[in-house]
């Protein structure tokens, strides 16, 4: 590896708005984000975000779901 492609790569930790804490290595240090893996619907297969709307519960209603 070349000196100078990777300057500043370093221990970092990824703060994320649930809580959790990732370290990892990045260029960029203390890196805050909203959501995360481990938040994340994809990742956690739950509704985690708030339906105001209720349409999820329609939806589910609508075909027959619990
Ligand atoms: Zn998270």
């Amino acid at each position: 590896m070349k000196n100078g492609i990777h300057p500043n790569y370093q221990r970092t930790t990824i703060r994320c708005a649930c809580g959790e804490v990732i370290e990892t290595g990045s260029t960029r240090k203390d890196i805050s984000v909203e959501i995360c893996s481990k938040c994340h619907p994809f990742y956690t297969g739950k509704q985690k975000l708030v339906d105001t709307s209720g349409r999820v519960d329609k939806f589910n209603k609508k075909f027959g779901l619990k």
